[in-house]
């Protein structure tokens, strides 16, 4: 059997010396012996595989609400794209690929139902209760939300993984030290491959859906020269098939480029412990500005043609509307809520019980319960 100290020892062997080691974690927040033959960030992934968010992820938003087709990508197979990509990159630059795949897996862990709508409506709502942010609620849960051990709530996940997930640097409950300046190097690797893979799932989704047109997409000039690049190794008569081939070549060249000037930099700033990442204020894994100067029109096109086309923008809406008089009526009657979060009410805020139980839903959840809460045929 591979035992555990064997694992670590190979890391040193194989990962760069500015990569985070698992032999080299702070621990976890509640002491746990190890494991016998997982690494402790190994075991980080289980925890989140295993978890009840993770499986939730499934019927949470991204861009598309989840009625409206089996197609489209959901918040579940969106989190795998980035820990696909943020995996190869990470092998690439001899990082942490447990860690990466990890911080991946939990990086939207904390997003409610009905995507970006559903977080501007918790945010609105709960204003002067401290906010919300996927981010932060990410953290909320990995620390405390999460129900599945005896003596200490949350899943326990290591000091590292939880820095990975605090994307903006906020001081975290439960540590004196205000956070490092920067993420480390294996979260950088997903912040970048969040961005890579909802780029072009998204606009493979709003292409699929009809709501942007290939024609118009064909003027942007990334597009274009990938169109350009894609189609000289191998002409595709079918159109599904060649916009497939157009978008892998675009995520491709955006991975390579990626490592290449991430690599640039890691060799110009002399990086050689993950500490040393952590504490510079510029960011070391980065696109090179010629490819970030080719993404911008994308971004732009996105933001306008899709984000805010207007079936998209009613959708959102209608989102908004529902979390909100979801929310009114918990708190209005907070005896409709289930058991174990209304036994909270006694200690806590009842805004944040409220955000927290639905910041948990899942889009179809959330949709069943406003039914039963405010159609008067609907069972209750
Ligand atoms: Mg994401």
């Amino acid at each position: 059997m591979m035992t555990r100290r064997e694992l670590e020892a190979q890391e040193r062997r194989s990962l760069a010396p500015y990569a985070i080691h698992a032999s080299d974690s702070r621990g976890r927040p509640h002491r746990e012996p190890e494991h016998p033959y997982r690494t402790c960030f190994q075991r980080d992934h289980d925890r989140i595989i295993h978890s009840t968010a993770f499986r939730r992820l499934e019927y949470k938003t991204q861009v598309f609400v989840i009625h409206e087709g089996d197609y489209y990508r959901t918040r579940l197979t969106h989190s795998l794209e980035v820990a696909q990509i943020a995996e190869t990159i990470a092998r690439a630059l001899r990082l942490n690929i447990d860690l990466a795949r990890s911080i991946a897996l939990a990086h939207d862990l904390g997003h409610g139902p009905f995507g970006h709508s559903g977080e501007d409506a918790l945010r609105e709502l709960m204003e002067g209760h401290g906010g919300f942010d996927h981010n932060l609620q990410a953290l909320r849960i990995v620390d405390l939300l999460e129900q599945r051990y005896p003596s200490f709530p949350g899943l326990n996940l290591t000091q590292e993984l939880r820095e990975g997930l605090n994307k903006h640097r906020r001081s975290l409950p439960g540590s004196a030290k205000p956070p490092p300046s920067n993420l480390g190097l294996e979260a950088q690797v997903v912040d970048l491959a969040d961005e890579i893979a909802y780029d072009h799932h998204d606009l493979d989704d709003g292409l699929t859906s009809g709501l942007i047109l290939e024609e118009e997409v064909g003027k942007i000039p990334i597009w274009r020269q990938a169109r350009r690049e894609a189609l000289k190794r191998g002409p595709a008569t079918r159109p599904e098939i060649r916009r497939y081939q157009v978008i892998r070549f675009l995520i491709n060249w955006r991975v390579t480029d990626l490592i290449r000037e991430s690599e640039r930099r890691i060799r110009k700033s002399g990086i050689r412990k993950p500490s040393h990442a952590q504490a510079t204020r510029e960011r070391t894994i980065a696109s090179s500005p010629e490819v970030e100067g080719l993404r911008a029109p994308l971004k732009r096109f996105l933001n306008e043609r899709l984000y805010r086309h207007p079936r998209v923008v009613r959708m959102a809406d209608k989102a908004q509307r529902l979390l909100a008089e979801l929310f009114r009526a918990y708190l209005r009657k907070p005896e409709q809520l289930p058991d174990t979060t209304r036994r909270r009410l006694s200690k806590e805020d009842p805004y944040r019980v409220v955000c927290d139980y639905i910041a948990g839903m899942t889009d179809r959840y959330a949709t069943e319960e406003y039914r039963k809460l405010f159609d008067p045929s609907e069972r209750v």
